[in-house]
C-alpha cells in the first residue's frame, strides 16, 4: 500500500521535531503537524523562558552582592514591561529556528491539530487527511489544576506564568515540585512578595530527603514564604485582587495565583483509543522499549509517555525512535542516570540515586560537604552550599551526586559524565581540586559522614 508520508510526526516539540528532522534527513517523507507554536513545551512555554526569568531573578540578588562588594551605583527595580517583550521576541526567534531546520530538510509542517483516524490515518483541524506508514505521536503534557473551588477561574498555570499583563506585587505559587519551587524563586528574585504553599511534609517530593529540607531552608532564607502542609481551600475574586483561604483558616490577598500541581499526558481528543492504542492510568500511551504502542504502526515519545518527562530525554526518545524505524537499528533510549536540574535560588543538580534509594537498594557510604562559599562569606552573606556523594559500600562506585550551590546546574552535567561512565569514589579521589572553587570539594570529601 502507498502512504503519503514514510512519518507523519503529531506535535512540533522537542521529541517530535527532532524524530521529524532527522528521520527527513535520512530520506523520509515526514509531515508534521502542530495545533500551537513550534517548539513546543520547553520553547514556548517551559524551560527556556523558565531560564530566562532565572537569568532575569538573579540579578535582584546579586545586586545586593555588588553593593556588599563596593559598588556605589548598584540599584534599580526590576521592569517587567520592559523584560518581557525581550523574552517573547526570543521565543519567536526560536520558534523560527525550528520551523526552518525542519523544513529545511525537507519536511511539510501543518500548523493545525492532528486526531487519528486510524492505525495510518491522521485527520487534521483543517480537513485534510494523510496516510503514513508511521505515526508518531508527541503531543507532551498539559499543567493539571485541582478543583479547587475558585482555581479555574482565578488561577493560572505554567502556560500562562509568560503572558503576565502586570508583574505581581504579590503572588501565591502552589505546589512543591520543579515548577512550584523554581518559580517561586523567580518570582522573589525579581521582588514580588511570593508565598509558596505545599500540601506535603516536604518539597521537591522523590528527591534526596536531606537536599529537600536543606533546600527548603535556603528558599526560605532567601525570602520565599514557604509553608508545608498547607493547600488553597477556596479562592474568589475581591476588590480586583484574589482572595485566597488556606486549610488552615488563613486568609490571604495576592495579584496571581500559579498552580504548580504537576503536568498531565496530553492524550485526550487525539483519537488514540478509538485507534487501538493502549493508555495508562494517568492518559500516558503505553510504549515498550522502543517507544512502540499497542498498534504497531504507531509511536510515542516524550511526556505524553510519562517516563521521564525532560526535554532533553524526549530529544532521545526521538531520535532513538528514528534509528530503530528508519535505520534498521533497534535502539533503546537510555533512561539510566539522567541528571536533572531544579532551577531554584540556589539550584539543585543531581544525578544517580538519592540516598534513600540508594541505601535501600544495597550498602552505602555518604559523604557530605556543607560550608559557606567564599564568593557569599566574604560580605557576610550567611548561605551554606551542599556537595554529597552516594557511595557503594561493594564496588565504591558513585551511585548518586547531588548538588546545591548558584550554578549546580552547570556542575552536575560534568558530574554526570563520571558518574554515567562508572566512575569509583577513588577516580574522584584522583582527580586534582580546581582551587579556588566551590565544586573542588567534590574531589575533596576524604571520610564518609556516615555508613549504612
Ligand atoms: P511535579 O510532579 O514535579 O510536582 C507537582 C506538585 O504538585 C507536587 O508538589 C504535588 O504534590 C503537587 N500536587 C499535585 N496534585 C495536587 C493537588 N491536587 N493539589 C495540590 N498539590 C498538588 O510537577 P511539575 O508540574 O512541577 O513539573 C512537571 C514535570 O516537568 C516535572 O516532573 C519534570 O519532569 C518537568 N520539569 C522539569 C524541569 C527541570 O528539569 N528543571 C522544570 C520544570 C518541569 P505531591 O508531591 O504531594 O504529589
Amino acid at each position: 500500500m502507498a502512504f503519503d508520508y514514510d512519518l507523519f510526526v503529531i506535535g512540533g516539540g522537542s521529541g517530535g521535531v527532532r524524530a521529524g528532522r532527522v528521520a527527513a534527513q535520512g530520506g523520509a517523507k515526514v509531515g508534521l503537524a502542530e495545533e500551537f507554536r513550534m517548539g513546543g513545551t520547553c520553547v514556548i512555554r517551559g524551560c527556556v523562558p523558565k531560564k530566562l526569568m532565572v537569568f532575569a531573578s538573579g540579578h535582584g540578588p546579586a545586586i545586593e552582592a555588588a553593593k556588599a562588594y563596593g559598588w556605589d551605583h548598584a540599584g534599580g527595580k526590576f521592569n517587567w514591561t520592559k523584560f518581557q517583550p525581550m523574552l517573547h521576541k526570543e521565543l519567536e526567534r526560536l520558534e523560527g529556528i525550528y520551523r526552518k531546520n525542519l523544513a529545511g530538510a525537507g519536511a511539510d509542517i501543518f500548523d493545525a491539530r492532528a486526531t487519528l483516524k486510524d492505525a495510518h490515518t491522521v485527520e487534521l483541524s483543517t480537513g485534510e487527511t494523510f496516510t503514513a506508514k508511521h505515526i508518531l505521536v508527541a503531543t507532551g503534557g498539559r499543567p493539571f489544576l485541582p478543583d479547587t473551588p475558585g482555581a479555574a477561574e482565578l488561577g493560572i498555570t505554567s502556560n500562562e506564568v509568560f503572558n503576565l499583563d502586570a508583574f505581581p506585587e504579590r503572588i501565591l505559587i502552589v505546589g512543591g515540585g520543579y515548577i512550584a519551587c523554581e518559580f517561586a524563586c523567580i518570582f522573589n528574585g525579581l521582588g514580588a512578595h511570593t508565598a509558596q504553599w505545599y500540601r506535603g511534609a516536604q518539597i521537591l517530593r522523590g528527591f534526596d530527603d536531606e537536599v529537600r529540607g536543606f533546600l527548603a531552608e535556603h528558599i526560605s532564607e532567601r525570602g520565599v514564604d514557604l509553608h508545608v502542609g498547607l493547600e488553597v481551600e477556596r479562592m474568589e475574586r475581591r476588590d480586583g485582587r484574589i482572595w485566597v483561604k488556606g486549610t488552615d483558616g488563613r486568609e490571604d490577598v495576592f495579584d496571581q495565583v500559579l498552580f504548580a500541581t504537576g503536568r498531565v499526558p496530553n492524550s485526550g481528543g487525539l483519537g488514540l483509543e478509538e485507534a487501538g492504542v493502549k493508555l495508562g492510568r494517568k492518559g500516558e500511551i503505553v510504549v515498550d522499549d522502543y517507544s512502540q504502542s499497542s498498534v504497531p504502526s504507531i509511536y510515542a515519545v516524550g511526556d505524553v509517555t510519562d517516563r521521564i518527562n525532560l526535554t532533553p530525554v524526549a530529544i532521545r526518545e526521538g531520535a532513538a525512535f528514528v534509528e530503530t524505524v528508519f535505520n534498521g537499528n533497534p535502539t533503546k533510549p537510555d533512561h539510566e542516570n539522567v541528571a536533572s536540574a531544579v532551577f531554584t535560588q540556589p539550584e539543585y543538580g543531581t544525578v544517580g540515586l538519592s540516598e534513600e534509594e540508594a541505601r535501600a537498594q544495597e550498602p552505602i557510604d555518604v559523604y557530605c560537604a556543607a560550608f559557606r562559599p567564599m564568593q557569599k562569606s566574604f560580605i557576610g552573606v550567611d548561605e551554606r552550599v551542599l556537595f554529597k556523594l552516594i557511595v557503594s559500600q561493594a564496588t565504591q562506585k558513585v551511585l548518586g551526586c547531588h548538588i546545591v550551590a548558584d550554578g549546580a546546574g552547570e556542575m552536575i552535567q560534568l558530574a554526570a559524565v563520571a558518574v554515567k561512565m562508572g566512575a569509583t569514589k577513588e577516580d574522584f579521589d584522583r582527580t586534582v581540586a580546581v582551587h579556588p572553587t566551590m565544586s573542588e570539594e567534590i574531589v575533596l570529601m576524604k571520610t564518609p559522614t556516615r555508613r549504612d
